[in-house]
């Protein structure tokens, strides 16, 4: 079965001109691994001011309601922007934009009108970058465990707490979060969803190290943030969903979140991995000529390829609005265990080189060494693995008596 996308005449066209446009607006050497603090800096920038180009033409989000300032745009022509991001090297949004893309389509599912026209556009046309804040140093996978409260005060909440393994690097304008609303009230009845302003007093971020992000798009490749909040006062307006009706909301974010959204686009590693093969020489003839790395190249293919179509699927059939079960969380699983098997299949391909950032030994920009890192730090963000197989058995009717639903979307 082909699973391939085709296009009419028009479709092409239109995928003409938004390479024309990429290859005019697109800054030559955007997608560089950052070599110094300012120097990431500056490539953050080059992705906003790419990001509010974008928005101006409705390609930032493309798929988003022409009404709140996305593009409009159906499915088809979507998967052709995303793929020609892709073919440039980046994804839609250019930078990270977690809570912009997931706070967005959660509010176009429970926000009021007035919420939809005061946050949404400021997101689709690249205005504001939005982080995600869910997870505290007590509540990871156990997402309806948060304590950071938001206690109503008159017009406003007031919200004191802690997030960890959040955001990214470069601050954020907005942030998108889950509280506890009434603590001590039943689990999963006392839970809200915010979007609020990133300046507010009382917030403070500090930057946390880490091992790698898991391959997060259009950000440094090692940092994540705690966020403080210390009596935050927080406009009543920007609760979202309802007053302890988070667990409902949250369906929406957890499961695009959790693979539904799908991805566009080729394996990050793999045409750099087959160059460095083709290019580099072991005991005389290149690594492509060695047999055994011909065959573990072969296995490394077909699960990138794997993931690709997948990603595919579930993009098309969530934005198509065909009915969907298990195939969000099917594609996180496959994702994340076959990035952390890739880095032993990668490591036996081409040795020690696939450990060392310096070039004399390994590969152009380390690009190896950080995929050794990131192929196991990914198995844990955006729901860890064993979450998704949870997630996948309940869907196929294992372990329950009638098979869960996939959250909402639309
Ligand atoms: C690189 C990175 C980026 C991240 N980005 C964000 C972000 O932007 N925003 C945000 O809010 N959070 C973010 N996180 C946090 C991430 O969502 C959590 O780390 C994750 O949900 C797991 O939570 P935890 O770390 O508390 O581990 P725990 O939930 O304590 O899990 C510990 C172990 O127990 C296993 N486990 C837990 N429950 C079950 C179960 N029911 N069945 C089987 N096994 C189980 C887990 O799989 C894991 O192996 C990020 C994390 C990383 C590493």
């Amino acid at each position: 079965m082909d699973f391939e996308v085709t296009y009419s005449e028009a479709q092409q066209r239109f995928r003409q001109q938004v390479r024309a446009w990429l290859e005019a607006n697109v800054p030559p050497g955007i997608t560089r691994i950052a070599t110094s603090p300012e120097d990431s800096l500056q490539r953050y920038r080059e992705l906003r001011a790419l990001g509010r180009a974008l928005g101006d033409k409705g390609w930032l989000y493309p798929r988003a309601p022409a009404q709140y300032g996305g593009g409009g745009l159906d499915v088809d022509h979507s998967i052709i922007l995303e793929e020609e991001a892709d073919r440039v090297g980046l994804a839609l949004p250019p930078y990270y934009d977690s809570g912009g893309k997931l706070g967005s389509a959660t509010i176009l599912v429970w926000g009021t009108e007035a919420q939809k026209q005061a946050f949404l556009p400021p997101i689709y046309r690249g205005e504001v970058r939005t982080w995600q804040l869910l997870t505290e140093p007590g509540a990871g996978s156990d997402l309806a465990g948060v304590t950071t409260a938001a206690i109503r005060d008159g017009d406003e909440y007031v919200i004191t707490g802690q997030k960890i393994f959040v955001g990214s690097d470069h601050g954020a304008d907005r942030i998108w979060m889950i509280a506890c609303t009434k603590p001590g009230g039943a689990r999963h009845e006392n839970l809200s969803w915010f979007m609020l302003d990133a300046s507010l007093p009382g917030i403070t971020v500090q930057p946390m190290e880490l091992m790698g992000t898991g391959g997060e798009g259009g950000t440094d490749p090692v940092q994540k943030n705690t966020v403080f909040f210390d009596q935050v006062r927080v406009p009543a307006f920007c609760l979202v969903g309802g007053e302890n009706s988070g667990w409902k909301a949250a369906s929406t974010h957890l499961e695009l979140e959790h693979g539904a959204g799908g991805r566009i686009g080729r394996h990050r590693v793999w045409d750099r991995l087959l160059a460095y093969c083709q290019q580099t020489k072991c005991d005389g003839v290149p690594l492509t000529q060695h047999a055994d790395t011909r065959d573990l190249l072969a296995d490394i293919y077909i699960k990138t390829e794997v993931q690709r179509l997948f990603g595919l699927r579930n993009f098309w059939l969530t934005y198509a609005k065909r009915p969907r079960s298990y195939e969000g969380p099917q594609l996180s699983y496959c994702r994340k265990m076959a990035g952390v098997w890739m880095t032993g299949a990668i490591l036996e391909a081409v040795g020690p080189a696939a450990l060392t950032t310096d070039p004399t030994w390994g590969a152009p920009d380390g690009f190896l060494e950080l995929q050794q890192r990131n192929g196991i730090v990914a198995v844990h963000p955006g729901g860890t693995a064993d979450v998704q197989r949870v997630s996948m058995a309940r869907r196929i009717g294992i372990g329950r008596v009638a098979r869960e639903a996939p959250g909402t979307v639309h």
